[in-house]
């Protein structure tokens, strides 16, 4: 598989939430056991509940994927390989995480400036179980061209619903000029 390139829009994919679900009352869910395929991480409990089935899903949508998470590069090792997924860049954090969410200044999400930076203006979907109207407002007001907020529920992780909608606002996302990269 290769990764794809080009002027695509970006998908920053959150991980806890959208790909390991949580939350549920009782927490009943199928786990996948990718023994010899991923090294285990010790200290995540729920990397069982990942469902493999995500990369190909995935992969289907007309975009170029990144990972942000706080689990950083460590997506790189511990789930892009199995959910069959290459080596995905990665967007790295250079406040210190507030794992906790908000920032209290202005109600906006921790990762929310870092990602329109990012984007430096690209069209972007943002996958992620803790968006809020503050960040959809904010993105709106500071990033100049188009982008999808878009809100899973943690307890259920990415749905069919949830590709459904992601796939019919990509397919309708605009294409971006190459030439700012160019020269
Ligand atoms: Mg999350």
């Amino acid at each position: 598989m290769t990764a794809p390139t080009g002027r695509r829009p970006l998908l920053f994919l959150d991980v806890d939430g959208p790909l390991i679900p949580f939350g549920r009352t009782p927490p009943e869910y199928t786990t996948y056991d990718m023994t010899g395929v991923a090294p285990d991480v010790a200290d995540h409990p729920f990397l069982p509940r990942l469902d493999p089935a995500h990369g190909g899903m995935l992969s289907a949508l007309a975009c170029d994927l990144v990972w942000a998470t706080a689990w950083q590069h460590e997506a790189n090792t511990y789930l892009a390989p199995r959910l069959g997924l290459p080596e995905l860049p990665v967007v790295e954090w250079l406040e210190e995480l507030d794992l906790d969410g908000h920032d209290e200044r202005t109600g906006l999400h921790w990762k929310t400036r870092a990602l329109v930076a990012y984007a430096a203006g690209r069209p972007f979907v943002w996958v992620d179980d803790e968006i809020t109207g503050t960040d959809t407002a904010w993105v709106a007001a500071h990033h100049g061209t188009h982008a999808l907020l878009h809100r899973v529920d943690s307890r259920e992780g990415l749905s069919p619903a949830d590709y459904a909608e992601l796939a019919a606002w990509l397919r309708d996302a605009p294409a971006t000029e190459a030439a700012d990269e160019c020269g």
